[in-house]
């Protein structure tokens, strides 16, 4: 027998299975079904901070590869 439980979220009796892996939890498995985390996190994208959030994640990433780019051109420039 697979485990279930209630998710807080819909309030809907669900089998383990549909609640996705999270490894930070006890039992392996968020406390949310699949379709609450997938809604929250659209939902939490709608708001501006959500929207905030994401544009720093991205702003980051450019960073991110901006310098690792460079990088990557001193040494091939830099004489060896
Ligand atoms: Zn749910």
């Amino acid at each position: 027998m697979t485990d279930s439980k209630v998710c807080p979220g819909c309030n809907e009796l669900k089998s383990l299975d549909e609640y996705p892996l999270d490894a930070m939890t006890r039992n392996g498995h968020t406390s949310r079904c699949a379709v609450c985390v997938r809604a929250r996190v659209r939902d939490y994208r709608k708001t501006p901070a959500g929207r905030k959030a994401r544009r720093e994640q991205m702003a980051r990433y450019r960073q991110r590869n901006k310098a690792r780019n460079l990088t990557l051109r001193e040494q091939a420039n830099s004489p060896s």
